[in-house]
């Protein structure tokens, strides 16, 4: 798990100054970011080595230490500015993409999270123009783009998000009830489900409820055992591990534990493969989820953006509001809390 920063105050006004390293202005460019966008991992775009040599002034005033570095990009480097890497500048990715400039402005952290989440998974271009595109100050934006706060209380309980980068304590127990096939699910949800599940049968829909809520002591067992399976096929406990998480996810970093999500099958095939996309069963979810306030979770063009292989099986509930804008969007959990931690 990759250490995260915090800015210091829960929501940050930062009137960025010119430096003289800065290759874009952004004078008097007020961003607000909240304390999720601030806790969001832009690991991903940052090669230290890079950041030292570009900013000779950072490492005069901080060192070469890769994290402190990090940091210093993070908390203050961004908003100034500069860059994390050769292949991510955020001025050249605004200037080739009308549509994100649209949408996010001179927010430069959402450029970035845009495309940690998405665009590189899209095949958006960041390390060189575009033809026919010319470098867009992040100023001249700024009288045509109001900063909206969002409505959206991600705090909420069903909006929770639990991925690799977000686990939850192995501690967290939602209180469950039974739901349907021997399965237990969040109690403010398993009516849901179960109005689900009889609505589709009225329509010749048959369900059948694989999983739903698994307590965390649950996947630590399905998890050791998937760790010894590949112990005993010959492979060290750092490789078993790693391999055992591609399969089960690791104790708190499975959406099972939040009690809000399912695996959701046709009754008449109850296999969790690919293949699960062709019976009527998963085209009738698929179809009404939203309706209900769930989410088809890890869907199949966004491995990139969840970390988890194309279920379509594995169902999550968010709310109706959330689960409409998602599902009408065809965008991810990790997508939406993004956008709406801006
Ligand atoms: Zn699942």
């Amino acid at each position: 798990m990759k250490r995260k920063f915090i800015i210091r105050s829960a929501a940050v006004l930062v009137g960025a100054a010119i430096l003289a390293a800065s290759p874009m202005s952004v004078a008097g460019v007020m961003t607000t970011i909240s304390a999720e966008a601030a806790t969001f991992d832009y690991h991903a775009v940052f090669d230290a080595t890079y950041y030292a040599a570009a900013y000779p002034d950072v490492v005069a005033a901080i060192g070469t230490d890769a994290e402190l570095l990090y940091q210093h990009y993070v908390n203050s480097g961004m908003l100034e500015g500069r860059q994390p890497s050769a292949a991510f500048n955020a001025q050249i990715y605004m200037s080739n993409y009308e549509d994100l400039q649209a949408i996010y402005g001179n927010n430069i952290a959402a450029y970035v999270q845009h495309y940690i989440l998405a665009g590189q998974a899209e095949g958006r271009v960041a390390d060189h123009l575009l033809a026919g595109k010319s470098l867009v100050d992040f100023n001249a934006l700024t009288t045509t783009t109001t900063t909206t706060t969002s409505t959206v209380d991600l705090s909420a309980w069903n909006l929770v998000l639990v991925n690799h980068d977000n686990p939850i304590s192995t501690e967290y127990a939602p209180e469950v009830s039974l739901c349907a096939d021997g399965e237990y699910m969040h109690k403010d949800v398993t009516p849901i489900v179960q109005q689900m599940i009889a609505d589709a049968k009225a329509q010749g829909i048959n369900l059948y409820l694989v999983s739903g809520y698994r307590s965390a002591s649950r996947q630590t067992y399905l998890y050791n055992r998937k760790v010894k399976y590949y112990k005993n096929l010959g492979y060290s406990q750092s490789e078993s591990e790693r391999l055992a998480a591609t399969v089960v996810n690791p104790p708190g970093q499975s959406e099972h534990q939040t009690g809000l999500c399912m695996d959701i099958t046709d009754s008449s095939y109850v296999s969790l493969t690919e293949d699960q996309e062709n019976t009527a069963g998963y085209k009738w979810v698929y179809e009404h989820c939203a309706e209900y306030g769930f989410i088809l979770r890890y869907p199949k063009d966004k491995e990139d953006v969840t970390g988890v292989i194309y279920e379509p099986w594995h169902f999550r509930y968010v709310g109706v509001e959330a689960a409409t804008e998602i599902m009408s969007r065809g965008i991810t959990l990790e997508e939406y809390v993004a956008e709406n931690s801006l």
